[in-house]
């Protein structure tokens, strides 16, 4: 048997959380696009669908009593009431994909990480996203279009509360500039991908390896 120099490995789930407006969902795309290895969790929600969301790639849209049925039938990893609505991460994929050896990308709020840290931990690896000050939060929180203003003046209010859960996350990452911070995030992963406890298959290598 040969290994081609690769060690099979078990995939790992990546959190990536923040307050809304620390651009958090450019980098989530930015490390979709560039990493071949990582897939996104696509979360079930109750919220309305925005301009230009897609059914089943950013979410899948669905009415409370869905959202219900899906909780009652034990479909979610986690799920968690943020703002208004509710949102959880369906679990079936997550299940797979991680013993096929692919990563996962979650986009969840702090609830979510810390119910998946109860049941996964060995598998999670946690970043928090900050914004770079006060005043660019503020300003990013602004360009939002597609929410109103009474929106905004809500979401403001709560990033302070969703920013003190920083030391829940194994990592935490300012995000001044944007190819800075996606250059630690991979980092972080490249790292993470490495760490001995997921190489399932380090003991076939090193037989392979030290064959006589
Ligand atoms: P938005 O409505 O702006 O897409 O997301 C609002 C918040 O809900 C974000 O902080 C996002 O991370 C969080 N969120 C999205 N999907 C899930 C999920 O499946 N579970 C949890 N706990 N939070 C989620």
């Amino acid at each position: 048997m040969s290994n081609n120099g690769e060690i099979r490995r078990r995939g790992l789930m990546l959190v990536l959380s923040s307050p809304s407006g620390a651009g958090k969902s450019t980098l989530s795309r930015a490390l979709l696009a560039d990493d071949n290895a990582i897939r996104l969790s696509v979360s079930a929600t109750t919220r309305a669908r925005r301009p230009g969301e897609t059914e089943g790639k950013d979410y899948f849209f669905v009415s409370p009593a869905r959202f219900e049925e899906m909780v009652k039938a034990d479909a979610f990893f986690e799920h968690a009431h943020v703002f208004d609505h509710r949102y959880g991460t369906p679990k079936q994929p997550v299940v797979d994909a991680l013993r096929a050896g692919s990563d996962v990308l979650f986009d969840i709020d702090w609830q979510g990480t810390q119910q998946l840290k109860e049941q996964a931990r060995d598998d999670l690896v946690s970043i928090f996203i900050l914004p770079p000050s006060h005043d660019e939060l503020e300003r990013r929180l602004k360009a939002r279009a597609q929410d109103t203003d009474e929106v905004v003046t809500r979401r403001m209010a709560k990033a302070a509360a969703e920013i003190s859960h920083w030391p829940e996350y194994d990592y935490v990452v300012v995000n001044r500039d944007v190819k800075r911070a996606l250059e630690q995030i991979k980092a972080i992963l490249e790292a993470e991908r490495a760490r001995r406890t997921r190489l399932v298959g380090v003991g076939d290598f090193v037989a392979e390896l030290t064959k006589s």
